[in-house]
């Protein structure tokens, strides 16, 4: 089919030379350390007062971050994915480590910079971000004047953090340590394993109904198990994050995600209002599902399960030519983008057992280049999340006219660009089906996502914040814990599977994770966004294009009502907006329903 052959390694030669003895690595870490340490020693020596601003001296500290924080980026980025493409890679950890620390000083340097700048009164602040070289960043700078001003002192603030790494931060390691150390006894094909967690999890998805069972009842007895180690650890680390959000003033839990994502609780609130109106379908289809897999009812342990065995493979070469074909209905700059991506090495797609799982895309700010990973099998779902993964270099790439500080997107719209590209693919692939079965698999793969986005994220959500609410009042034992996430599951699902997994929340790492709080919602936010932005590309075919590289650099530099105001012309507020996102996964699942009664 296809007569071009592309690299399926990636090529990391060009940043440095070496892997993770490089010795150009070495002296970009020892340089950007340098100019970490310098750029902290000039906030130090920074000083303001209300009245008075050097914007030359704040223009050269913005400059200074801007440089420092791309440097630490571009080694990031570069030891990332030397840690993914060789688990024993041990240099690479070693690296990881050392990175790590330095962008945890320039974060605190960096802090403390945005706090001294936002000290000045109001009048002094408009003349700063009134200066004609300051404009273009207004928005940031405003966020940051506003998030220093809702805060403590530099000092407390400092304290805090410091505090933080062997208090709120070290629960979030504890709760690793505590998984590494579970291992899970099963019998598959009249065998018995030893797995770790994340092995178990995967035969989850198993075929045999058996192996799922087993592996489901295992997961749940290890959990009861362990339930008192993973309730100290999730009430001690979300007792520290109510602590500050009190000595700060805040009452409401959802304070720092919403601000994080740049959303408003109304907008918040109207989505889960229009999915919690939607549910019937997605209740129908999984009981479709469990008919299909022999069962009265779905019970939890076969949410995961798959209907068919058939299924298309496609060589790599294929899978790239069936991504092109299909970008190319949507725009001229995205395909030749992925075709450079393709032909130039900047994805690892290679079938290798030292390689670590799933799929991440990351940028080298300082070559205005990305590089994606991932394994690369043959089926049409590897398709899918190499063009999700496209996407992300995409939106990248759609930057780069941006100033670097004006392109720190948020969590809710980073998935705007992958699930816009992994929808255009995954759409095709069903359309191009060549039997039913091959249809319905591919069917049931799509409103699978629908129903973890709608139903198994809102789960999460719901039992956060009330787990949140109650634990105001004091620590909350395990078996209330245990309650919280079984009503939680009943109702975000809609009553549609038989039972529960209560320890659901021991289960899942995000509730433990202290980098960003609440860390499900902006999940199904991006999904159902990009949704609407994919619906308004099949509209308008390619001339719509420009109009979407335009929403992309945006995506850092206002709130996402305004976003969707300005390139949508949507008001997000309210629920009308989310109900057409919603209607195309209704869409499926009723295509889904049809198809499999024949
Ligand atoms: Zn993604």
């Amino acid at each position: 089919m296809s007569s071009v052959t592309y690299p399926q390694r990636w090529d990391l030669e060009v940043f440095f030379e070496g892997g993770s003895q490089s010795s150009a690595l070495k002296e970009h870490l020892e340089e950007y350390k340098k100019k970490t340490e310098a750029f902290a020693q000039n906030v130090h020596n920074f000083s303001v007062s209300e009245q008075n601003l050097d914007h030359k001296q704040v223009k050269e500290l913005i400059e200074e971050a801007k440089q420092t924080m791309m440097g630490i980026r571009q080694a990031g980025a570069f030891a990332s994915c030397l840690e993914a493409q060789d688990t024993k890679d041990t240099g690479a950890n070693v690296l990881r480590g050392n990175i790590t620390g330095l962008g945890a000083a320039f974060g605190s340097a960096f802090t403390a910079f945005q706090q001294k700048l936002s000290a000045v009164d109001e009048q002094t602040w408009s003349r700063l971000i009134e200066d004609e070289e300051l404009k273009p960043l207004t928005f940031v700078l405003n966020e940051w004047r506003e998030k220093s001003k809702e805060r403590l002192s530099e000092k407390e603030e400092a304290l805090i953090q410091s505090l933080g790494v062997d208090g709120y931060h070290a629960w979030g390691q504890m709760y690793n340590a505590i998984i590494s150390s579970m291992s899970i006894k099963v019998q598959v094909d009249g065998e018995e394993k030893i797995l770790s967690v994340g092995q178990a999890n995967n035969l989850t998805s198993h075929k045999d109904a058996a192996v799922r069972e087993e592996v489901h009842q295992k997961l749940e007895e290890a959990w009861k198990d362990h339930e008192s180690l993973f309730s100290e650890t999730l009430n001690h680390l979300g007792g520290f994050r109510l602590n500050v959000y009190e000595k700060r003033g805040w009452d409401n839990v959802l304070k720092e995600p919403l601000d994080l994502n740049r959303m408003k609780q109304e907008t918040l609130d109207a989505m889960w209002g229009a999915i919690a109106k939607n549910k019937q379908t997605f209740a129908d289809f999984l009981q479709r599902k469990a008919e299909l897999l022999g069962l009265e009812k779905m019970t939890w342990a076969h949410l995961g399960a798959p209907i068919s065995s058939e299924s298309k493979e496609l060589s790599y070469d294929d899978g790239a030519e069936f991504i092109l074909k299909h970008f190319e209905k949507f725009g001229p700059e995205m395909t030749e983008f992925a075709q450079k991506a393709f032909k130039e090495g900047w994805i690892e797609a290679e079938d290798r057992s030292d390689k670590r799982p799933g799929g991440f895309c990351t940028s080298f700010p300082l070559d205005e280049q990305s590089r994606i990973f991932m394994t690369y099998s043959g089926s049409m779902s590897n398709v899918a999340t190499l063009a999700h993964e496209l996407g992300h270099a995409f939106h990248t790439y759609a930057l780069r006219p941006m100033d670097p500080l004006n392109r720190l997107y948020a969590m809710n719209v980073a998935e705007t660009a992958s699930t816009f590209a992994e929808m255009i693919v995954s759409d095709a692939a069903v359309k191009e089906a060549s039997s039913n079965e091959e249809k319905l698999s591919l069917l049931e793969d799509k409103v699978s996502r629908s129903i973890a986005f709608f139903m198994n994220i809102h789960s999460r959500f719901l039992f956060e914040t009330r787990f949140y609410e109650e634990r105001k009042a004091g620590t909350v034992p395990a078996s209330r814990l245990n309650e919280l996430m079984s009503e939680a599951q009943q109702e975000a699902y809609a009553g549609a599977v038989e039972d529960t997994s209560p320890h659901f929340w021991a289960s899942k790492m995000h509730f433990h994770i202290t980098g960003v709080p609440f860390y499900n919602f902006p999940y199904t936010f991006g999904y159902l966004f990009s949704l609407s932005i994919y619906a308004r590309a099949l509209e308008e075919g390619t001339d719509y294009e420009e109009k979407y590289m335009a929403l992309l650099r945006d995506t850092a530099v206002m709130s996402t009502e305004d976003l969707a105001m300005k390139h949508l012309n949507e008001d997000i507020t309210k629920e009308a907006f989310w109900e057409k996102g919603i209607a195309l996964c209704v869409r499926d699942a009723k295509e889904f329903i049809e198809l499999s009664a024949e």
